[in-house]
Protein backbone atom coordinates (compact mmCIF):
# COMPACT_ATOMS: atom_id res chain seq x y z
CA UNK A 1 0.00 0.00 0.00
CA UNK A 2 1.57 3.31 -0.93
CA UNK A 3 0.59 7.02 -0.99
CA UNK A 4 1.88 9.82 -2.64
CA UNK A 5 1.35 13.79 -1.77
CA UNK A 6 1.27 15.73 -4.51
CA UNK A 7 1.04 19.18 -2.71
CA UNK A 8 -0.23 21.73 -5.16
CA UNK A 9 -3.65 23.31 -5.79
CA UNK A 10 -4.35 26.16 -8.07
CA UNK A 11 -6.18 27.73 -5.42
CA UNK A 12 -7.25 27.21 -1.89
CA UNK A 13 -10.39 26.36 -0.90
CA UNK A 14 -12.48 28.33 2.19
CA UNK A 15 -12.31 25.01 4.80
CA UNK A 16 -8.33 23.29 3.82
CA UNK A 17 -6.00 23.16 5.56
CA UNK A 18 -4.12 20.65 4.16
CA UNK A 19 -0.37 21.61 3.15
CA UNK A 20 -0.14 22.67 -0.15
CA UNK A 21 1.48 25.07 -2.22
CA UNK A 22 -0.50 27.72 -5.43
CA UNK A 23 0.51 25.80 -8.57
CA UNK A 24 1.03 29.15 -10.96
CA UNK A 25 0.81 28.58 -14.72
CA UNK A 26 4.23 29.29 -16.10
CA UNK A 27 5.86 28.43 -12.88
CA UNK A 28 4.50 25.44 -12.91
CA UNK A 29 7.48 23.44 -14.58
CA UNK A 30 10.44 24.29 -12.12
CA UNK A 31 8.27 24.01 -8.94
CA UNK A 32 7.02 20.33 -10.49
CA UNK A 33 10.53 19.17 -11.39
CA UNK A 34 12.14 20.10 -7.74
CA UNK A 35 8.92 18.19 -6.04
CA UNK A 36 9.40 15.22 -8.21
CA UNK A 37 13.47 15.11 -7.75
CA UNK A 38 12.86 14.98 -3.63
CA UNK A 39 9.71 13.02 -4.71
CA UNK A 40 12.40 10.12 -5.84
CA UNK A 41 14.85 10.61 -4.18
CA UNK A 42 12.99 9.71 -1.12
CA UNK A 43 11.26 6.82 -2.54
CA UNK A 44 14.91 5.51 -3.39
CA UNK A 45 16.45 5.78 0.26
CA UNK A 46 13.11 4.02 1.58
CA UNK A 47 12.95 1.72 -1.06
CA UNK A 48 12.87 -1.43 1.25
CA UNK A 49 9.72 0.03 2.94
CA UNK A 50 7.50 -0.50 -0.20
CA UNK A 51 7.79 -4.40 -0.32
CA UNK A 52 4.24 -5.07 0.11
CA UNK A 53 3.89 -6.92 3.69
CA UNK A 54 -0.26 -6.45 3.81
CA UNK A 55 -0.97 -8.17 0.81
CA UNK A 56 -2.79 -5.53 0.02
CA UNK A 57 -1.38 -4.21 -3.74
CA UNK A 58 -2.64 -0.83 -4.27
CA UNK A 59 -1.36 2.93 -4.96
CA UNK A 60 -2.91 5.90 -4.06
CA UNK A 61 -1.79 9.39 -5.67
CA UNK A 62 -3.80 12.40 -3.27
CA UNK A 63 -3.35 15.91 -2.58
CA UNK A 64 -3.46 18.97 -3.20
CA UNK A 65 -4.70 18.31 -6.49
CA UNK A 66 -2.53 15.70 -8.38
CA UNK A 67 -4.38 15.83 -11.46
CA UNK A 68 -2.24 19.72 -11.84
CA UNK A 69 0.60 17.31 -12.51
CA UNK A 70 1.54 16.47 -16.44
CA UNK A 71 0.92 12.47 -16.98
CA UNK A 72 4.72 12.56 -17.36
CA UNK A 73 4.71 13.53 -14.02
CA UNK A 74 3.16 10.27 -12.88
CA UNK A 75 5.22 8.27 -15.52
CA UNK A 76 8.06 9.43 -13.27
CA UNK A 77 6.55 8.40 -9.87
CA UNK A 78 5.70 4.98 -11.14
CA UNK A 79 9.06 4.59 -12.35
CA UNK A 80 10.69 5.61 -9.24
CA UNK A 81 8.33 2.97 -7.37
CA UNK A 82 9.36 0.25 -9.72
CA UNK A 83 6.77 -1.70 -7.85
CA UNK A 84 3.41 -2.14 -10.40
CA UNK A 85 0.91 -2.78 -11.31
CA UNK A 86 -0.97 -2.59 -9.19
CA UNK A 87 -4.61 -4.18 -8.04
CA UNK A 88 -6.29 -0.47 -7.49
CA UNK A 89 -4.13 2.50 -8.29
CA UNK A 90 -6.18 5.81 -7.48
CA UNK A 91 -5.27 9.35 -8.85
CA UNK A 92 -7.51 12.23 -7.20
CA UNK A 93 -8.57 14.64 -9.45
CA UNK A 94 -10.37 18.14 -9.36
CA UNK A 95 -12.90 19.00 -12.60
CA UNK A 96 -11.47 21.55 -14.00
CA UNK A 97 -8.22 20.30 -14.61
CA UNK A 98 -10.39 17.07 -16.26
CA UNK A 99 -12.26 19.39 -18.33
CA UNK A 100 -8.87 21.53 -19.31
CA UNK A 101 -6.62 18.32 -20.49
CA UNK A 102 -9.69 16.25 -21.56
CA UNK A 103 -9.67 12.80 -22.90
CA UNK A 104 -6.44 12.57 -23.62
CA UNK A 105 -4.94 13.18 -20.44
CA UNK A 106 -6.99 10.91 -18.31
CA UNK A 107 -6.52 8.18 -21.36
CA UNK A 108 -2.92 9.12 -20.38
CA UNK A 109 -2.80 8.24 -17.05
CA UNK A 110 -4.67 4.61 -17.91
CA UNK A 111 -2.02 3.97 -19.32
CA UNK A 112 0.15 4.38 -16.79
CA UNK A 113 -2.41 1.99 -14.95
CA UNK A 114 -4.13 4.31 -13.21
CA UNK A 115 -7.43 2.29 -12.81
CA UNK A 116 -9.68 4.65 -10.35
CA UNK A 117 -10.43 8.36 -10.22
CA UNK A 118 -11.42 9.89 -7.09
CA UNK A 119 -12.98 13.62 -8.05
CA UNK A 120 -13.73 16.47 -5.70
CA UNK A 121 -17.11 17.51 -6.47
CA UNK A 122 -17.91 18.82 -3.14
CA UNK A 123 -21.55 19.62 -4.80
CA UNK A 124 -23.76 20.23 -7.88
CA UNK A 125 -24.99 23.59 -6.56
CA UNK A 126 -22.87 26.85 -8.37
CA UNK A 127 -23.33 29.44 -5.12
CA UNK A 128 -22.42 26.81 -2.66
CA UNK A 129 -19.41 25.89 -4.84
CA UNK A 130 -18.82 29.74 -5.20
CA UNK A 131 -18.92 29.91 -1.26
CA UNK A 132 -16.21 26.91 -0.86
CA UNK A 133 -14.17 28.60 -3.11
CA UNK A 134 -13.61 25.99 -5.97
CA UNK A 135 -12.77 26.69 -9.13
CA UNK A 136 -15.53 24.41 -10.46
CA UNK A 137 -19.66 24.87 -11.45
CA UNK A 138 -21.63 22.02 -11.25
CA UNK A 139 -21.34 22.13 -15.20
CA UNK A 140 -17.82 21.11 -15.39
CA UNK A 141 -18.17 18.87 -12.44
CA UNK A 142 -20.65 16.78 -14.79
CA UNK A 143 -18.39 17.46 -17.89
CA UNK A 144 -15.53 16.17 -16.37
CA UNK A 145 -17.61 13.25 -15.20
CA UNK A 146 -18.77 12.63 -18.53
CA UNK A 147 -15.06 12.82 -19.99
CA UNK A 148 -13.70 10.43 -17.18
CA UNK A 149 -16.15 8.04 -18.98
CA UNK A 150 -15.67 8.74 -22.18
CA UNK A 151 -12.05 8.08 -21.66
CA UNK A 152 -12.66 4.36 -20.28
CA UNK A 153 -12.94 5.33 -16.20
CA UNK A 154 -14.49 2.41 -15.10
CA UNK A 155 -14.52 2.98 -11.36
CA UNK A 156 -15.17 6.81 -10.24
CA UNK A 157 -15.68 8.37 -7.16
CA UNK A 158 -17.21 11.67 -6.25
CA UNK A 159 -16.50 13.60 -3.09
CA UNK A 160 -19.61 15.66 -1.63
CA UNK A 161 -19.30 17.77 1.48
CA UNK A 162 -22.12 18.20 3.79
CA UNK A 163 -22.68 20.02 7.20
CA UNK A 164 -22.95 23.61 6.00
CA UNK A 165 -25.72 25.88 7.26
CA UNK A 166 -26.53 27.39 4.39
CA UNK A 167 -27.26 23.84 2.38
CA UNK A 168 -30.85 23.59 2.35
CA UNK A 169 -32.79 20.32 2.24
CA UNK A 170 -33.97 21.46 -1.71
CA UNK A 171 -30.03 22.39 -2.74
CA UNK A 172 -28.69 18.81 -1.09
CA UNK A 173 -31.68 16.74 -2.65
CA UNK A 174 -30.49 18.43 -6.32
CA UNK A 175 -26.81 17.55 -5.65
CA UNK A 176 -27.96 14.15 -4.71
CA UNK A 177 -30.09 13.25 -7.32
CA UNK A 178 -27.14 14.72 -9.74
CA UNK A 179 -25.19 12.23 -8.12
CA UNK A 180 -27.45 9.26 -8.32
CA UNK A 181 -27.99 10.54 -12.28
CA UNK A 182 -24.53 10.17 -12.85
CA UNK A 183 -23.99 7.00 -11.09
CA UNK A 184 -20.78 6.90 -10.12
CA UNK A 185 -19.18 3.38 -8.77
CA UNK A 186 -18.47 4.91 -5.27
CA UNK A 187 -19.24 8.35 -3.09
CA UNK A 188 -17.54 9.71 -0.26
CA UNK A 189 -19.37 12.30 1.75
CA UNK A 190 -17.81 14.13 4.58
CA UNK A 191 -18.92 16.84 7.07
CA UNK A 192 -17.62 20.11 7.27
CA UNK A 193 -15.03 20.87 9.68
CA UNK A 194 -13.90 23.73 10.70
CA UNK A 195 -10.46 23.51 10.73
CA UNK A 196 -8.09 25.96 13.05
CA UNK A 197 -5.99 27.35 9.70
CA UNK A 198 -8.20 27.34 7.70
CA UNK A 199 -10.10 30.77 6.23
CA UNK A 200 -13.17 29.20 7.60
CA UNK A 201 -12.18 29.08 10.94
CA UNK A 202 -11.46 33.17 11.06
CA UNK A 203 -14.73 33.55 9.45
CA UNK A 204 -16.46 31.96 11.76
CA UNK A 205 -14.43 33.53 14.54
CA UNK A 206 -15.10 37.05 13.07
CA UNK A 207 -19.01 36.08 12.59
CA UNK A 208 -19.28 35.86 8.78
CA UNK A 209 -19.86 32.37 9.09
CA UNK A 210 -22.37 30.67 11.64
CA UNK A 211 -21.60 26.99 11.91
CA UNK A 212 -24.47 24.43 11.40
CA UNK A 213 -25.65 22.89 14.08
CA UNK A 214 -25.55 19.08 15.26
CA UNK A 215 -29.23 18.35 14.52
CA UNK A 216 -28.86 19.85 10.85
CA UNK A 217 -25.99 18.16 10.09
CA UNK A 218 -27.58 14.87 11.47
CA UNK A 219 -30.71 15.68 9.39
CA UNK A 220 -28.43 16.24 6.43
CA UNK A 221 -26.52 12.98 6.74
CA UNK A 222 -29.68 10.99 7.13
CA UNK A 223 -30.51 12.30 4.23
CA UNK A 224 -27.59 11.31 2.28
CA UNK A 225 -28.21 8.04 3.58
CA UNK A 226 -31.13 7.42 2.73
CA UNK A 227 -30.84 8.85 -0.85
CA UNK A 228 -27.85 6.58 -1.95
CA UNK A 229 -29.12 3.84 -0.19
CA UNK A 230 -32.15 4.43 -2.54
CA UNK A 231 -29.88 4.21 -5.88
CA UNK A 232 -28.43 1.27 -4.59
CA UNK A 233 -25.52 2.14 -2.91
CA UNK A 234 -23.95 -0.06 0.38
CA UNK A 235 -22.69 2.16 2.82
CA UNK A 236 -20.02 -0.06 3.92
CA UNK A 237 -18.26 2.96 6.47
CA UNK A 238 -19.15 6.39 7.83
CA UNK A 239 -18.30 8.43 5.08
CA UNK A 240 -18.33 5.96 2.00
CA UNK A 241 -20.88 4.12 0.03
CA UNK A 242 -20.12 1.79 -3.10
CA UNK A 243 -22.34 0.04 -5.84
CA UNK A 244 -21.39 -3.79 -4.77
CA UNK A 245 -18.18 -4.47 -5.38
CA UNK A 246 -16.82 -1.17 -5.68
CA UNK A 247 -15.42 -0.47 -2.30
CA UNK A 248 -12.18 1.23 -2.02
CA UNK A 249 -9.30 -1.17 -1.28
CA UNK A 250 -6.37 1.43 -0.43
CA UNK A 251 -9.34 3.58 2.38
CA UNK A 252 -10.49 0.22 3.38
CA UNK A 253 -7.16 -1.19 4.19
CA UNK A 254 -6.58 1.58 6.30
CA UNK A 255 -9.77 0.68 8.44
CA UNK A 256 -8.04 -2.62 8.77
CA UNK A 257 -4.60 -0.90 10.35
CA UNK A 258 -2.65 -2.34 7.29
CA UNK A 259 0.71 -1.31 7.44
CA UNK A 260 1.21 1.60 4.54
CA UNK A 261 4.30 3.45 3.14
CA UNK A 262 3.41 7.18 2.37
CA UNK A 263 5.88 9.90 0.15
CA UNK A 264 5.73 13.77 -0.38
CA UNK A 265 5.76 16.20 2.40
CA UNK A 266 2.36 15.56 3.91
CA UNK A 267 2.20 11.79 3.73
CA UNK A 268 2.04 9.38 7.17
CA UNK A 269 3.51 5.74 6.94
CA UNK A 270 2.57 3.23 9.51
CA UNK A 271 4.79 -0.20 9.56
CA UNK A 272 2.21 -1.70 12.15
CA UNK A 273 3.52 -0.98 15.24
CA UNK A 274 5.04 2.69 13.86
CA UNK A 275 3.89 5.71 12.72
CA UNK A 276 5.74 8.47 10.77
CA UNK A 277 5.49 11.25 9.14
CA UNK A 278 7.29 13.69 6.95
CA UNK A 279 7.82 17.41 7.74
CA UNK A 280 5.13 19.06 5.62
CA UNK A 281 7.19 21.55 3.58
CA UNK A 282 8.49 20.88 0.60
CA UNK A 283 12.02 22.32 1.24
CA UNK A 284 14.41 20.87 3.82
CA UNK A 285 12.95 17.38 4.97
CA UNK A 286 12.33 15.43 8.60
CA UNK A 287 10.36 13.37 10.33
CA UNK A 288 8.88 12.53 13.09
CA UNK A 289 7.55 9.01 14.18
CA UNK A 290 5.67 7.61 17.26
CA UNK A 291 5.25 4.03 18.47
CA UNK A 292 2.10 2.98 19.77
CA UNK A 293 1.57 0.66 22.56
CA UNK A 294 -0.30 -2.42 23.23
CA UNK A 295 -3.69 -0.40 24.33
CA UNK A 296 -3.25 2.62 21.72
CA UNK A 297 -3.24 -0.28 19.55
CA UNK A 298 -6.03 -1.84 20.73
CA UNK A 299 -8.36 1.58 20.79
CA UNK A 300 -7.48 2.32 17.11
CA UNK A 301 -8.56 -0.75 16.07
CA UNK A 302 -11.66 -0.76 17.69
CA UNK A 303 -11.93 2.87 16.55
CA UNK A 304 -11.42 1.98 13.06
CA UNK A 305 -13.54 -0.87 13.15
CA UNK A 306 -16.26 0.33 14.27
CA UNK A 307 -16.56 2.81 11.69
CA UNK A 308 -17.17 0.28 9.09
CA UNK A 309 -20.40 -2.07 8.33
CA UNK A 310 -17.86 -4.84 8.93
CA UNK A 311 -17.19 -3.88 12.62
CA UNK A 312 -15.61 -5.72 14.94
CA UNK A 313 -15.19 -8.97 17.10
CA UNK A 314 -17.37 -8.50 20.20
CA UNK A 315 -14.39 -9.90 21.84
CA UNK A 316 -12.30 -6.55 21.67
CA UNK A 317 -14.21 -5.09 24.08
CA UNK A 318 -15.73 -5.59 27.76
CA UNK A 319 -18.33 -7.99 27.70
CA UNK A 320 -20.13 -5.35 29.89
CA UNK A 321 -19.77 -2.70 27.26
CA UNK A 322 -21.13 -4.99 24.88
CA UNK A 323 -24.39 -5.93 26.38
CA UNK A 324 -24.74 -2.33 27.29
CA UNK A 325 -24.82 -0.98 23.54
CA UNK A 326 -26.67 -4.44 22.75
CA UNK A 327 -29.38 -3.04 25.06
CA UNK A 328 -29.70 0.72 23.93
CA UNK A 329 -29.63 -0.39 20.73
CA UNK A 330 -26.36 1.49 19.67
CA UNK A 331 -24.47 -2.12 18.70
CA UNK A 332 -26.04 -4.48 16.75
CA UNK A 333 -24.80 -8.15 15.65
CA UNK A 334 -22.83 -7.94 11.75
CA UNK A 335 -25.34 -9.34 9.29
CA UNK A 336 -28.91 -9.40 11.40
CA UNK A 337 -31.58 -7.92 13.30
CA UNK A 338 -30.75 -5.91 16.26
CA UNK A 339 -32.01 -7.67 18.96
CA UNK A 340 -29.59 -9.86 21.14
CA UNK A 341 -31.49 -13.43 21.76
CA UNK A 342 -30.34 -16.28 23.93
CA UNK A 343 -27.03 -17.68 22.55
CA UNK A 344 -24.04 -16.59 24.35
CA UNK A 345 -20.73 -15.87 22.48
CA UNK A 346 -18.30 -18.40 23.13
CA UNK A 347 -15.36 -15.60 23.12
CA UNK A 348 -16.65 -13.38 25.10
CA UNK A 349 -19.93 -14.55 27.06
CA UNK A 350 -22.05 -11.87 25.21
CA UNK A 351 -25.76 -12.67 24.09
CA UNK A 352 -25.54 -12.36 20.26
CA UNK A 353 -29.15 -14.18 18.26
CA UNK A 354 -28.49 -17.69 17.89
CA UNK A 355 -26.85 -18.46 14.85
CA UNK A 356 -25.06 -15.45 14.44
CA UNK A 357 -21.33 -14.52 14.78
CA UNK A 358 -20.15 -12.48 17.49
CA UNK A 359 -18.79 -9.58 15.20
CA UNK A 360 -20.26 -6.65 16.03
CA UNK A 361 -21.18 -2.97 14.50
CA UNK A 362 -22.85 0.61 15.25
CA UNK A 363 -26.23 0.55 13.46
CA UNK A 364 -26.03 3.00 10.28
CA UNK A 365 -28.90 4.90 12.31
CA UNK A 366 -26.22 5.58 14.56
CA UNK A 367 -23.15 6.53 12.88
CA UNK A 368 -23.54 10.01 13.48
CA UNK A 369 -23.18 9.81 17.01
CA UNK A 370 -20.44 6.96 16.47
CA UNK A 371 -17.72 8.97 18.28
CA UNK A 372 -19.69 8.85 21.94
CA UNK A 373 -20.37 5.23 21.08
CA UNK A 374 -17.30 4.52 20.52
CA UNK A 375 -15.34 6.48 23.54
CA UNK A 376 -17.78 4.21 25.68
CA UNK A 377 -16.26 0.99 24.22
CA UNK A 378 -12.29 2.10 24.50
S1 LIG B 1 -9.56 21.01 -0.44
FE1 LIG B 1 -8.23 19.97 -1.92
S2 LIG B 1 -8.32 21.30 -3.74
FE2 LIG B 1 -9.08 22.54 -2.04
S3 LIG B 1 -7.27 23.64 -1.28
FE3 LIG B 1 -7.47 21.75 -0.06
S4 LIG B 1 -6.18 20.25 -1.05
FE4 LIG B 1 -6.51 21.94 -2.52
Amino acid sequence: MVYIHVPFCRSFCVYCDFYSEIACRGRDDGMYGSYLDGLCEEIRLRRRETAPTSGVNTLYIGGGTPSVLPPSAFGRIVEALGCGPFDEFTVEVNPEDIVEKGAPYVRELMKLGVNRFSMGVQSLDDGILRWMRRRHDAGTARRAFGILREAGAENVSLDLIFGLSQLTPEVLSGTLDGICELRPEHVSAYQLSIEEDSDLAAMVSDGRYMEASEELCALQYGRICDRLRSAGYMHYEISNWALPGREAVHNSAYWTRAPYVGFGPGAHSFDGVRRSWNSCELSGWSASEEVLGEAEAREERIMLGLRTARGIPASWCRPEDVRRCFADGSLVTVGDAPSPGSAVCGECAVAVPDGLSARVRIPESRWFVSDDIISGLI
